[in-house]
């Protein structure tokens, strides 16, 4: 019977596998919005998504409300790391019948409390200052949270049954009653929890404490959970610590088949039966009744206390948590067990001590194993989350069952790895229980609402209303009216540049073409056939080594000849003469579609013999040296045309082109009426903008902030290009770069520790914006490689800020390129007349193609800005040399249509 008895209290280890399983089924249902209502494991947010990191200082105020007794303490944090605060605490006695009195009473004694603890402890000096005194209150029963210092009562347990608090705000509560004892200066600033309060004490000395377990009298574990995972908040940014509640677990009956029947008496003799199983199996409340029902039942089998009247055992209570831990405590011999036992009024055998210590061992073990395979359900959940192959992680614990029994770690850690062999943790003992906790808490909360503060100051520069976008609209049409006329052209800083290109593709376009693309990344030539089948295309990269690049014109077309001849005889096509598009992306004072004088060499070009040559008569005077007869410049195209064009063929709305990659620009199709610097009022002319010099002569001063400015002082190009500068992919990492520099200069990030890498120039690439934003969640893991390139020590909370300053930046480039869009397609709904404008953009560049947001962020403005225009947003496939190739095919349709 013995061996059945103690084989009924020890879980197989398959068993316990299956109970992980549902524990984390459990806890996901608590977190998801349509299930939390049913979930047994309450999953309860905290709103606290911070741990300590020991910058934190001054001084803060807890109240705890425990069974029968008011704590208040005093804690002094001075900012060291928080090795040693100075505590100062005093505690109350409820009075009677307050429990259950009015809940006026009950919070109005509190207030008392804090009232006359304040007057016992602060020194005159600090009572007589107008410093404002946070204070945590720590209220241990079911609360719906909404926010750290808003928290409904769902129900009064634990005895306590105060008339007029269920479904009210606690905090408001106390804060009346505390405003009421006239200490105006105490602000409850947050409310937690007793198990949080655990978490927060062990998280100190640096060593960062995400889960908490309380092995007391009842249990519970909470911990630090993906933000956005909490569906129940609104909360997507980061961690929130959630209050698991797990002592409900079971009580859908998940459990039963692990119950025995010492469990099953234990729960009719409570006061809520069939409620908190879990608990009921672990909790010190219970250990020793289940050990008392054992023991009444073993001995009606006659397997114990066969000589022994045990009318004492009846008594519900008599053998308590502590005569458990005497017994189970004492590994040699047995006489202290017959001892307690005596002292119960038992007279036992031998062989009945031994026997109650296997009992009072079995039923112990079980509680520390069955906390195990919670925490390892905890930890799993973590590591999966947070998208780890494996997790560490440090658990603070603390009760009676922890500090009462030397083999709990020891159980704890081997049976939680056993189920989790991925996760690791550490057990952090709680030494001053949750005050201190709570004050952490409270001061994390302040520090927080401090730094948020700092961090909106920062960025407010950077966050433009809907009136500074309307008014960088506005400007960018004056601009763009005064680049057009040709009185003011020249005083204009957009460019307004004629491209001589007349006509977007019809789709009916044939035939084989050339393509040259100069001045993007690569130097490339290709072959475009146009067919009715649609477009093919083969290419070629070449190298133009850097001492052509810097050499004289005539050898660096010559080089450009003897690419294409090499690529011809490659390519099978020496025989023909092929017509040629070149897209040529240097700024350029075109005259015709084929004659664009250079107006200055970019991008580290600096050829002699070239500026205010024209580009084409270069190419073909190249040719003629090296007798190549195989081709004819028909074109030559900006990028951005380029990308209009190729994007035009298969859609014929395609009027506009647009380009966000190391650079910015826009072309569009405007009325040769308007243009002032073309001869002609008929039909339309495409013009490249070249706004990426928007606000060179001045206009956009106001929205230059101070990281913008020295961004601006670092290029080779100070005051010029200052729009493209706020938008392209060659300057937004150097923004963030800048704007990190200052926040942890400001001791916002990486508590202010120098990062010597950060210094360097272009070290935080554009491209890292795309991978910090798109991080959900931020598993830091994803933006690791980032963190180690820069040398980084970034703490969880350092990630989440980096990615606000990302989003911040690029949310900005992304608006004001929508500002300059809204001008131009404004424009072109005003030049034709129309109450609706459906256009189409054919978009290249790489920052607008892999950046997670830039795309819907540009949309969403545009769509705001010139709500009658209709604009859909095409992504071209090589703009360069498709759309160069149509520019040629284009040209040779509207020749032919001609003769
Ligand atoms: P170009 O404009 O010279 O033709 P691209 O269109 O490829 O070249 O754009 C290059 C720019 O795109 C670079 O300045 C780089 O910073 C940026 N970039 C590269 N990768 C990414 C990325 N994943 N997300 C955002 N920007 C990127
Ligand atoms: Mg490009």
């Amino acid at each position: 019977q013995i061996q059945r008895a103690l084989r009924s209290l020890s879980i197989p280890l398959e068993r316990l596998h299956i109970m992980k399983g549902h524990m984390m089924q459990d806890m996901c249902k608590g977190l998801s919005r349509q299930t939390h209502a049913q979930a047994k494991v309450r999953m309860l947010p905290t709103y606290i998504c911070s741990t300590p990191n020991g910058t934190e200082k001054g001084n803060f105020l807890v109240v705890e409300l425990c069974q029968s007794q008011v704590r208040t303490v005093l804690v002094t944090l001075y900012g060291d790391g928080n090795m040693s605060p100075q505590m100062m605490y005093k505690i109350f006695d409820m009075p009677e019948g307050i429990l259950q009195g009015e809940g006026e009473a009950l919070f109005d004694f509190i207030a008392q409390c804090v009232s006359q603890f304040l007057a016992e402890t602060i020194s005159s000096d600090t009572k007589g200052s107008e410093q404002r005194l946070p204070l945590g209150f720590v209220f241990p029963f079911t609360c719906q949270q909404t926010q750290l210092d808003k928290a409904e009562l769902l129900s009064w347990s634990k005895g306590f049954n105060c008339s007029g608090v269920v479904g009210k705000d606690v905090v408001q509560l106390l804060q009346s009653a505390i405003n009421k004892q006239e200490l105006c200066h105490v602000d409850v600033v947050a409310l937690m929890n007793d198990t949080v309060g655990t978490m927060m004490t062990c998280s100190m000395e640096g060593r960062p404490c995400e889960v908490a377990i309380v092995a007391d009298k009842g249990s519970n574990c909470c911990f630090m959970a993906e933000a956005y995972l909490v569906e129940t908040t609104d909360e997507t940014s980061g961690r929130m610590c959630v209050n698991t509640e797990w002592g409900c677990f079971g009580d859908d009956g998940i459990l039963n088949d692990i119950l025995t029947p010492y469990d099953e008496c234990v729960d009719e003799e409570s006061c809520n039966p069939g409620e908190k199983r879990f608990e009921k199996m672990v909790g010190t409340l219970y250990l020793g009744e289940i050990v008392r029902h054992a023991l009444i039942a073993l001995t009606a089998e006659k397997a114990i206390f066969t000589e022994t009247n045990i009318a004492v055992l009846k008594e519900r209570g008599v053998f308590t948590m502590q005569h458990v831990l005497d017994i189970i405590n004492n590994e040699e011999g047995i006489t202290d067990v017959r001892r307690i036992l005596e002292v119960l009024g038992l007279q036992p055998s031998e062989r009945d001590c031994g026997r109650v210590q296997q009992i009072c061992r079995a039923v112990v073990g079980r509680a520390v194993t069955l906390h195990a395979t919670g925490l390892a359900a905890i930890l799993s959940y973590m590591c999966q989350t947070r998208d780890m192959e494996t997790l560490m992680v440090n658990v603070g614990v603390e009760g009676e069952l922890y500090t009462g029994y030397p083999r709990f770690e020891e159980i704890l850690l081997s049976v939680s790895r056993l189920l989790s062999p991925e996760c690791m943790a550490t057990l952090l003992p709680s030494r001053d229980g949750s005050g201190r906790g709570a004050a952490m808490v409270t001061a994390v909360a302040l520090r927080l609402a401090a730094q948020r503060c700092a961090v909106n100051e920062v960025l407010a520069p950077l966050r433009l209303s809907r009136a500074d976008l309307e008014k960088v609209q506005a400007l960018m049409r004056e601009e763009m009216d005064r680049g057009l006329c040709k009185e003011t052209n020249a005083s204009a800083s957009v460019r307004m540049l004629p491209t001589y290109v007349s006509h977007t593709p019809d789709g009916t376009e044939r035939g084989d073409f050339l393509a040259l693309d100069l001045g993007g990344t690569n130097f490339r030539v290709l072959v475009v056939h146009v067919t009715e089948e649609g477009i093919s295309m083969a290419s070629e990269i070449y190298v133009i080594p850097v001492q052509l690049m810097q050499g004289t014109g005539e050898e660096l077309f010559d080089h450009i000849i003897e690419c294409i001849i090499d690529f011809q005889t490659k390519q099978n096509l020496v025989a023909q003469m092929l017509p040629l598009g070149f897209t040529f992306s240097f700024p350029c004072q075109q005259v015709g579609l084929d004659k664009a004088l250079l107006l200055t060499w970019t991008k580290g070009f600096s050829a002699s013999g070239c500026v205010g040559q024209d580009v084409v008569q270069l190419l073909r005077e190249a040719a003629k040296r090296k007798r190549h007869l195989g081709m004819q410049v028909v074109a030559l195209v900006n990028d951005t045309v380029g990308t209009m064009m190729a994007c035009g063929y298969d859609d014929p709305k395609c009027e506009i082109g647009l380009i966000v990659g190391t650079g910015t620009n826009a072309c569009y199709m405007e009325e040769m009426r308007n243009v002032g610097t073309v001869e002609g009022d008929q039909g339309r002319m495409c013009i490249n903008m070249e706004w990426g010099a928007f606000g060179d002569n001045g206009c956009l001063d106001h929205l230059f902030t101070h990281f913008d400015k020295v961004v601006d002082e670092s290029t080779i190009n100070p005051g010029k290009q200052r729009f493209e500068k706020l938008i392209s992919g060659m300057y937004l990492g150097e923004i963030v770069r800048q704007i990190l520099m200052v926040m942890t200069e400001k001791e916002l990030l990486f508590q202010g520790k120098p990062c010597p890498k950060l210094q360097t120039k272009d070290i935080f690439k554009t491209k890292f914006l795309s991978t910090i934003e798109l991080s959900n969640g931020l598993a830091l893991r994803q933006i690791r490689a980032i963190l180690n390139e820069l040398e980084l020590d970034a703490s969880f909370e350092d990630s989440v800020l980096m990615r606000e300053v990302c989003q911040t930046v690029s949310l900005r480039a992304a608006q004001l390129c929508a500002a300059g869009l809204a001008a131009v397609v404004e424009k072109m709904r005003e030049n034709r007349g129309l109450d609706q404008l459906n256009v189409s953009v054919g978009v290249d560049g790489t920052l607008y193609k892999l950046h997670p947001c830039f795309s819907d962020n540009l949309q969403k403005t545009l769509k705001d800005l010139a709500p009658n225009c209709n604009v859909t947003f095409l992504l071209s496939e090589d703009g360069s040399g498709k759309g160069a190739a149509l520019v040629a095919a284009v040209a040779n349709r509207a020749a032919n249509a001609m003769q």
